[in-house]
């Protein structure tokens, strides 16, 4: 933002100044290229240096996330992304004829591992082209990773490109290009970014820094796959329709009872929804969408749970904060079916401040739960579907982080709302707690000292033990000195005598 930006944003929006100005004075950013971290960023080497850049320019809003990752996971994670926009650059490329689509996509995960492989024949249009021309780069540092981490890549990588391979020969020789029901719209959802997710959770435990359990956490790594793509999904919709791709399923924008609720019959086409006079209609597809990518809010809030290490959280927990923030954006919003819409950059300055630990995100996601909620009118057909899709975004929040409870700013201490009628049971728990806890310590202390007192007592016994085996041996070596001496002094008495 230059300086007049700035001084603008003063003036008309005092409260987003002040957050983005705390947010450019205590947010570092990491620098890939410190001679320090050479070891881990592989800044040094040539190749890696082109593929950082090439993050910048292709990942946009991932690039700054994907730096914060800790050691070299911000390299493992960066190759990981642009192998995937490699992939999804030779989907996308709508120039490419079937025949010759086909076999790049079912092969990728071979081309990826050989060395040198570059592919100059995408559209002059495609606007991550460069790419793959200068792909080599990426497949250089691939064959330098870990085995455990490229296995992971290759793996979800053969898994993509089957699925995309099979949507985009459906799409081109059938000519079928709206996806039909919900589980189509899954279905694809999990290939493109479902799949992101699991192999996230492969890489994170491959590095040690999360449990190896994480690697086997399926369902919750695609929800949150599903949650981040249904959002964009939803947001980019003129987007999409103006470049003639539709990933709305048929099932929700051509469903007979959103025409039916305005007297018209259902959609035939999705660009019907951005015409004049089918606004009401389009609100309420608009809401069964929203309401589709609601139901992976708590899987996303489980899966947040389960993360250890701080640097991993904030990757993760970022986008899913922005993505609730963009659902509330997008719900009963009609600038969304005319232009492409973004949360504002202070509201995304505050999320990325906010999203520091589960607790905290938990409260996020009530608050746009609430929000939405709130802008919700019984006339909306999914009405009641949207309000126990928020209530169990609520109840989430209310069973992990009950509102009763009360930590202090430094999270060492709680208390417990006098006024909540829970507070008392939860304060009988926690005595009972405490007490159990503390007989178990008495019981440990005496433990403790009777296996010194034990210890001591054998030691006097050893001890005495010993001084009386002395003593006897003393008796016995004088009784034999006086016996020796009394038959000497017998013998001279003897031999004097004689
Ligand atoms: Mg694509």
């Amino acid at each position: 933002m230059g300086a007049l930006s700035w001084l603008v944003l003063l003036v008309t929006h005092p409260l987003e100044f002040r957050i983005l100005l705390q947010y450019w004075l205590w947010h570092d950013q990491r620098d890939v290229s410190l001679p320090g971290d050479h070891a881990n960023t592989g800044w040094n080497r040539e190749s890696m240096k082109k593929c950082w850049g090439f993050l910048d320019v292709t990942s946009r809003s991932f690039a700054a996330v994907i730096k914060q990752l800790e050691g070299e996971l911000a390299r493992v994670v960066c190759l990981y992304y642009l192998v995937l926009r490699g992939l999804d650059t030779i989907e996308d490329d709508m120039s490419l004829p079937d025949e010759k689509k086909q076999p790049l996509l079912r092969n990728f995960h071979n081309y990826t591992l050989t060395s040198g492989w570059t592919f100059t024949e995408s559209g002059p249009d495609e606007p991550d082209r460069q790419l793959l021309v200068e792909y080599g780069n990426v497949v250089e540092e691939l064959r330098m990773l870990k085995p455990d981490y490229l296995d992971v890549i290759v793996e979800i990588t053969k898994k993509m490109e089957a699925g995309m391979a099979d949507y985009a020969h459906k799409a081109q020789t059938t000519g079928e290009v709206y996806l039909e029901k919900i589980e189509e719209y899954d279905l694809y959802c999990h290939y493109v970014a479902g799949l992101v997710g699991e192999g996230l959770s492969g890489l994170f435990a491959a590095s040690g820094r999360e449990g190896s359990f994480m690697a086997g956490q399926l369902e919750l790594s695609n929800s949150m796959g599903l949650f981040l793509q249904k959002t964009n999904i939803i947001r980019d919709y003129r987007e999409d329709v103006n470049q003639k791709r539709y990933f709305w399923p048929r099932e929700i924008w051509g469903n007979e009872k959103y025409g039916a609720a305005v007297g018209k019959p259902a959609f035939k086409e999705m660009k019907e929804m951005y015409m004049p006079g089918n606004e009401k209609q389009a609100e309420y597809v608009q809401s069964a969408m929203v309401l589709n990518a609601l139901c992976h809010a708590a899987d996303s809030l489980d899966y947040l749970r389960l993360l250890k290490n701080q640097s991993v959280f904030n990757f993760c927990a970022i986008p899913q904060t922005m993505a609730i923030a963009t659902l509330h954006l997008c719900f009963k919003n009609p600038t969304m079916f005319q232009r492409n819409i973004k949360i504002r950059k202070a509201e995304a300055a505050h999320l990325i401040m906010r999203s520091k630990n589960p607790r905290d995100v938990a409260y996020i996601f009530r608050e746009y739960a609430q929000r939405i909620h709130a802008k919700c009118t019984p006339d909306d057909p999914s009405f009641i579907k949207i309000a126990a899709a928020c209530g169990r975004i609520e109840k989430w929040c209310e069973d992990q982080y009950p509102s009763f409870v009360q930590m202090s700013q430094a999270g060492k201490s709680q208390t417990f709302d006098q006024s909540d009628a829970r507070s008392p049971v939860a304060r009988a728990l926690d005595e009972r707690q405490r007490t159990a806890w503390l007989e178990k310590r008495r019981e440990e202390l005496l433990a403790t000292t009777k296996d010194v007192v034990d210890a001591a007592r054998t030691q006097r016994q050893q001890e005495a033990s010993t001084g009386e085996t002395l003593k006897y041996v003393a008796m016995a070596f004088g009784i034999v000195v006086v016996v020796s001496l009394g038959s000497v002094y017998g013998i001279m008495w003897a031999i004097d005598n004689l």
